[in-house]
């Protein structure tokens, strides 16, 4: 029998459920779909709307009929997206992109280390981390520019009760905030690890990538554990348009993805 192949263009409608402000331009959208079930934590979908565009979006959740997506208003497609409201429809397709490996994180300590955003991909991996607990001690750095700009907050408690160190950071503090003020990376020095058989996932903007790396290759954490996403502007998802193309990988088929091993050379110019 000859196998029916999915229009990789193929969008399938879904109804926006529930809108969560989280910050002024920041909100989670949780999207009820049929016919969209497996996923992994790091993959992406193109989410688009009639008129205004489409762009990647980092699914935020597990699998379940109800997507989750958290999106920053930066421009156009973005902005038209959070004019949106309950029971108003986006179209998506995908899932796109790799996903975080977890084979290689079993038995090994964990270092998750978000800036900004950048904690979205990261969510639903350590919803799932907690889900298959397997002893493993996990860490969790998130750094953020205000207090008011932390996203997830109770999650961040949840994750807290179930056994993961939290630190958080902000690049300024207000009057109620008593942590650390500063970079994510002076949080790593004084984490108690073995550096040498842990394995890190990061995610955030590239100075922050760059920095965290640096920083993680002087603790003699081998190239091949460090786990990056990298960001590229993209229209297609599938390896089609060439916008993602870096350095001999595209961003959309072979990651977004990476460990630190593979793009060497092209992270170096972050
Ligand atoms: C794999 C992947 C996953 C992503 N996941 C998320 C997510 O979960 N949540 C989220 O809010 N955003 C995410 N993004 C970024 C998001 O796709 C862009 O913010 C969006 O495409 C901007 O579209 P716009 O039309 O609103 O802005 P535009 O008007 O196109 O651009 C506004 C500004 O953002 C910059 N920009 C646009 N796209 C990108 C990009 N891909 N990388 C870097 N800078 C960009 C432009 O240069 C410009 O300065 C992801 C991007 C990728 C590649």
């Amino acid at each position: 029998m000859k196998k029916v192949e999915m229009n990789p263009y193929m969008l399938i409608k879904g109804r926006i459920s529930e809108i969560l402000n989280l910050t002024p331009d920041v909100k989670l959208f949780k999207v009820r779909i049929d016919g969209i079930k497996d996923y992994l934590p790091g993959q992406f979908f193109m989410v688009s709307l009639w008129g205004a565009g489409e762009v990647p979006i980092s699914v935020t959740s597990l699998p379940s009929d109800v997507l989750e997506f958290c999106i920053k208003k930066v421009g156009r497609v973005t902005g038209e997206i959070h004019n949106l409201e309950v029971g108003q429809y986006i179209y998506i397709r995908g899932p796109y992109g790799n996903g975080f490996p977890t084979d290689i994180a079993n038995k090994r300590g964990i270092l998750m280390i978000a800036g900004g955003i950048g904690i979205s991909p990261l969510r639903p991996l350590i919803e799932w981390l907690i889900k298959y607990p397997k002893g493993r001690q996990i860490i969790f750095f998130y750094g953020s520019k205000t207090p008011k700009e932390i996203l997830f907050l109770d999650d961040i408690e949840r994750w807290r009760r179930n056994g993961i160190g939290v630190h958080l950071t902000v690049d300024m503090a207000d009057k109620k905030w008593n942590g650390p003020v500063g970079l994510v990376t002076e949080l790593l020095k004084s984490v108690n690890l073995n550096f040498e058989d842990a394995i890190s996932y990061i995610c955030g903007p590239p100075v922050m990538i760059k920095a965290t790396v640096k920083e993680l290759l002087s603790f003699s954490m081998p190239e091949e554990r460090i786990v990056t996403t990298l960001e590229a502007h993209m229209k297609c998802g599938i390896g089609k348009c060439g916008h993602c193309y870096e350095g001999s990988k595209y961003i959309c088929i072979d990651g977004p993805i990476f460990t630190y091993k593979e793009i060497v050379d092209y992270a170096l110019s972050l």
